[in-house]
């Protein structure tokens, strides 16, 4: 085949950013590059093996990785023969960094860079995002890289000096696979680079971070050896020859496999970095086996940071199932449900076909059997976890919270109710600290056989809410939800332990004994009456945003608020599903007025004087601006609204 000139590449702007850093900076564990590349290397064999059981013209024999150092050229390579790319394949993930957000995720790498001062990066950032092949050139500076697709017979060299460019050619390998040559950078212990040609070298490296990986990863190692007699005793006055061996470096036993007191700590972890792509150690593992109609160890984790694209269509779902160890696919999503998507880990199963497929997954009565098991898993653990290790409990809640709320969507009450009970909420008893929903229910008054809520931008904005004013004076708990979660699933009536959940920003309010309730509401039907008409007109100049205006029994200091009806979306959910793209029409909301307020007060008598003041409209504009800001809102016309300030504020100086 005749071979075409290679053809020049730009890196797309945000791998030459990354490529850059990665050049230019100190990093104290360059070694970590070895780890990436026989992950990437591990997962190109899985990818081998899964495609080989649905396509038999695909083989996966003898499935290995294998290290060549040469001292002489100063290079290491590093082989596969697992799945192989073509040529889109390359540009697009070598070329490209595909993942979403790594814009900004560059610009604060850069900028925590320029913080300290230094050229140091922060390891935990990285780990964030996962460089993976790039760590490459952290001690290269040139790499090469040849790769032939399974069942495909071109194969292409790819060739970077890091520099913003890279060439792409056709090669020939004589079978599937990748194989990734570096041109190591000259060892220099100062800036911590070793030299990666040594034998010892890439032996304690695979030893420290890929004992573990399920292939063999070989080496061709060299040793000096005397001849031995029957006895095994080295002969006499023989002379040692060079002998060279192949050897596999790794001991690929399955962690989760072996008896928990005889693997390290520092093993479990690296184990972790390996399956997650993370960078950081894990916040916390935990493991289970289960017996009977479903058999399955699972070895899981939780990481200390949530990865970049927790919240993006594309999120992985971090577990790995095997079969009876032989692995079957990675991002297992049908293994958990949607709030657990944090969770990282294998899951070994006794009972499942081996020529399972993503799309029986969903419907196989075992799998369902594993994720309810597993769901079970989790929540005891973080159970537990909060009783014993409240800390570590709480740094679980800051990084993925919202993600767990998630399990608050769903009717089945008795998924619902484990989620809610490990929920920590921020609520008005303390402001420093948020609440679980048990210590809520302790504190409430023998009376009281609701939850209050009150959902918003941010608890700030809700603190000084004015629906939060008869609440306070009667001294009523009230939770303050300010995740975006929080508007969906409280629009479901649900329950806890038998309490309802109410919105105290929607519908009436209720807070005295029947009794006291019914005499306040006859009260207030009286005093509305002499309201009235003023109400009519208020609403009538408020009509485009408003529905009714009328006395409120949740406010005691501030004159006005928007209530949202009691079958009405609030103004979050709206927005919310504006944002997705659902066409909603808007609902209004609802006036409530203090009538002890004197704004309301004189608002009234004026209007008694002159029905058709042009005053009243004005007013009726302002009190509907400032409920707005009130609850943190935005006003429909910012400008008009400063407009009447202004103007009121002249007359009044005047
Ligand atoms: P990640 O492994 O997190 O996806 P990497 O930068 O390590 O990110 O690798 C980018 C992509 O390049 C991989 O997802 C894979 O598709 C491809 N790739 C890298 N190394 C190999 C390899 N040895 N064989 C086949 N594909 C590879
Ligand atoms: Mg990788």
């Amino acid at each position: 085949m005749p071979k075409s000139t290679p053809e020049k590449f730009e890196f797309q702007t945000e791998a030459r950013q990354l490529l850059d850093l990665m050049i230019h900076s100190v990093y104290s564990n360059r070694e970590i590059f070895l780890r990436e590349l026989i992950s990437n290397a591990s997962d190109a064999l899985d990818k081998l093996r899964f495609e080989s059981l649905t396509n038999s013209n695909i083989k996966a024999d003898d499935l290995h990785i294998r290290l060549t150092p040469d001292p002489d050229t100063s290079t290491l390579t590093v082989e596969d023969n697992g799945i192989g790319m073509n040529r889109e394949e390359i540009v697009e993930f070598i070329g490209t960094i595909a993942k979403s957000g790594s814009q900004d995720f560059i610009n604060r790498i850069q900028e925590m860079k320029e913080k300290a001062g230094g050229r140091e990066l922060p390891p935990e950032l990285i780990g964030q995002f996962g460089v993976g092949f790039y760590s490459s050139f952290m001690v290269a500076d040139k790499v090469t890289l040849i790769t032939r697709r399974a069942g495909k017979d071109a194969a292409y060299k790819w060739e970077s000096q890091g520099d913003g460019s890279y060439t792409l050619e056709d090669d020939k390998r004589n079978s599937q696979g990748t194989t990734i040559i570096l041109h190591l950078k000259p060892a220099d212990e100062d800036d911590k680079l070793e030299d990666f040609s040594k034998e010892w070298t890439l032996r304690s490296t695979v030893k420290k971070y890929s004992d573990f990986v399920a292939y063999p990863i070989r080496m061709k190692v060299s040793r000096d050896e005397v001849e031995h007699d029957e006895k095994g005793k080295p002969k006499e006055g023989a002379e040692p020859t060079t002998v060279i061996k192949d050897e596999t470096l790794n001991s690929m036993k399955a962690i989760w496999t072996r008896p928990e007191e005889e693997v390290s700590d520092a093993e479990y972890e690296e184990f972790y970095k390996h399956i997650s792509h993370d960078w950081n150690k894990p916040l916390k593992r935990f493991s289970m086996k289960a017996e009977g109609t479903s058999e399955f160890r699972a070895l899981l984790y939780i990481p200390e940071k949530a990865p970049h694209d927790l919240f993006m269509r594309e999120a992985k779902h971090g577990i790995h199932l095997y079969i009876k160890r032989v692995f079957i696919m990675n991002d297992c999503s049908e293994l958990v449900p949607n709030h657990l998507r944090f969770i990282r880990g294998v899951v070994d199963s006794e009972d499942l076909s081996l020529n399972l497929s993503r799309e029986i997954l969903q419907q196989d009565r075992q799998v369902q059997r594993i994720r309810k098991g597993l769901v079970r898993k989790v929540h005891e653990t973080l159970k537990t976890m909060s009783q014993n290790e409240a800390d570590q409990f709480n740094r679980f809640w800051t990084e993925f919270g919202s993600v767990f709320k998630e399990g608050l969507m769903t009717w089945d009450q008795k998924e619902r109710d484990p989620v809610l009970e490990m929920c920590r909420f921020d609520s008005t008893h303390d402001p420093d600290h948020s609440t679980c929903l048990d210590d809520y229910l302790a504190r409430m008054d023998e009376a009281q056989d609701i939850i209050y809520f009150i959902t918003g931008e941010s608890r700030k904005s809700l603190e000084n809410s004015p629906h939060l004013e008869a609440f306070q004076e009667k001294g009523i708990e009230v939770l303050l939800l300010t995740d975006a979660v929080d508007e969906v699933w409280t629009q479901n009536m649900i329950e806890y332990r038998e309490k309802k959940f109410r919105s105290i920003g929607r519908g009436e309010v209720e807070l005295g004994s029947e009794e006291e309730n019914k005499k306040a509401e006859k009260n207030r039907r009286e005093k509305e009456e002499g309201y009235k008409s003023l109400f009519e007109c208020l609403q009538k100049e408020l009509s485009e945003n408003i529905k009714e205006v009328r006395l409120s029994s949740r406010l005691t200091s501030s004159p006005a608020c928007l209530v949202t009806g009691d079958s009405d979306m609030t103004p979050q959910l709206e927005q919310m599903m504006k944002a997705s793209g659902q066409e909603i029409p808007k609902a209004k909301r609802i006036l409530e007025l203090n009538a002890s307020h004197p704004i309301v007060e004189k608002l009234h008598a004026l209007f008694e004087k002159n029905r058709n003041d042009p005053a009243i409209g004005e007013y009726a504009g302002l009190l509907y601006g400032q409920s707005v800001l009130a609850e943190g809102g935005q006003l429909p016309d910012p400008a008009a609204f400063s407009r009447q300030v202004a103007g009121l504020m002249e007359k009044t100086l005047a």
